[in-house]
């Protein structure tokens, strides 16, 4: 006898979604998290993260954001919360600059919905942003932007509603492989699982095999908001989320969701953090200065002061792909981690994938990019 099918170690971002999806499919899953769902010091905080269906890199990734956008609706229905705040979203940079000719060969080739907007359009339509000469933008009708602390509160307690059980202040010390099933320990205490999910972001290193330590990193992200000068002005339904990558300079954000505050940050460079624990939330003086005069630069309408700033941590992996997977071919053991400061639009979709699989079912064919075994060496 087991205590269940299926363990969730970490209800974050990530894991509170396989929570829910795995209670859809088992009467017999059990979540444990270190502190509380959503808490404020995981990957969840910081509001909001942006939510897009253009981008450039991998066209792999096109059909778990087309799911992942599915689902986000999916659980707005069956909670009945507001999650995605569907504003819209702006990819703005150099025309035929590097960043924008990337974007619409992956955008082109996922045959995902887009509409070009020339400067003189871009100045009309929104005038918040200061545009350089050769700026033009790509608009994304179902860009948005996450509620993510609701996304997380919402998931669990959908979880809870199907029959999961979820432990909160309850560290998962360790994991091991028996014949009678998977054990993991939280101080005294021992469970044993048929599956056990790890979804323990910026802090799964512990809980890894050493190939997956040696290819993955920690680091701290950090986030800064300002007040607008004209609050009617960065609404979301008058200020889409946005990227720019304008020559030297680059910041990405989101509208004024609290009805004050306007999210306008640097790019989402993580620096290396050793701890998870404990990530550094004041910002630099070098950060500092480059946000301003980034701010200054592109929003005229914003107050050129930093009135919030925080920061968090993420687990990145050395090839920026995520880590979903079985940790060797007949293990019970699957790793859900590694979103490598990218992962909350794709976490409904992620979290289904992890959920299925973890219970021996199948979604999505052509993931072999995000296997773990990619990382062993042979
Ligand atoms: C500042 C910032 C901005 C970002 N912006 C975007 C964006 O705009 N769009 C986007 O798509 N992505 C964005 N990302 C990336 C995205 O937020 C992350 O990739 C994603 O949230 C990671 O989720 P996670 O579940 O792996 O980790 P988390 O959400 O951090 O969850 C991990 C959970 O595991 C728990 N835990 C840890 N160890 C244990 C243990 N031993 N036992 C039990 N529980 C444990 C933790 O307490 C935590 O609750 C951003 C990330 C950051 C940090």
């Amino acid at each position: 006898m087991t205590d269940g099918n299926l363990a969730v170690i970490g209800l974050g971002s990530i894991g509170s979604m396989a929570l829910w999806q795995a209670s859809r499919l088992t009467g017999s899953v059990v979540g444990f998290e270190a502190q509380s769902p959503a808490h404020a010091r995981s990957a969840v905080g910081g509001d909001t993260r942006l939510f897009r269906m253009i981008y450039r890199g991998n066209p792999d990734l096109y059909p778990i954001l087309e799911r992942s956008r599915d689902l986000w609706a999916e659980l707005e229905a069956e909670t009945g919360q507001n999650i995605l705040t569907r504003c819209g979203g702006l990819s703005i940079g150099t025309a035929d600059g590097p960043y924008l000719t990337a974007l619409l060969e992956t955008t082109r080739t996922n045959g995902a919905d887009h509409e070009i907007l020339s400067r003189e359009e871009m100045a009309e339509r929104y005038p918040q942003h200061n545009l350089r000469e050769d700026d033009i933008a790509v608009y994304d009708p179902h860009a948005g932007a996450l509620r993510t602390d609701r996304a997380v509160t919402a998931a669990v307690a959908a979880a809870q509603a199907n029959g999961a059980t979820v432990h909160t202040n309850t560290p998962i010390d360790s994991i091991t492989e028996t014949d009678d099933g998977v054990v993991i320990t939280s101080g005294e205490k021992t469970w044993t699982f048929e599956n056990v999910i790890v979804s323990s972001g910026g802090w799964s290193q512990r809980l890894m095999p050493g190939y997956l330590t040696a290819a993955t990193q920690t680091k701290r992200i950090f986030l800064t908001w300002f007040v607008a000068k004209d609050g009617a002005e960065f609404t979301p339904d008058r200020f889409p989320i946005f990227i720019r990558i304008s020559g030297d300079r680059s910041m990405y954000g989101a509208p004024a969701v609290d009805g004050v505050t306007v999210k306008a940050t640097l790019d989402g460079r993580g620096t290396a953090t050793p701890q998870a624990d404990a990530v550094p939330r004041e910002l630099t003086p070098a950060e500092i200065t480059e946000t301003i005069e980034t701010v200054t630069e592109f929003f005229p309408g914003l107050f050129p002061n930093i009135v919030r700033s925080d920061a968090f941590p993420d687990l990145f992996t050395t090839d920026g792909h995520p880590l979903l997977g079985r940790i060797s071919e007949d293990s019970r053991i699957y790793c859900a981690t590694g979103f490598s400061g990218a992962g909350f639009k794709n976490a409904t979709g992620f979290g289904e994938i992890a959920a299925h699989e973890a219970l021996g079912k199948q979604t999505f064919t052509g993931l072999d990019f995000v296997r773990p075994q990619r990382f062993r060496t042979r």
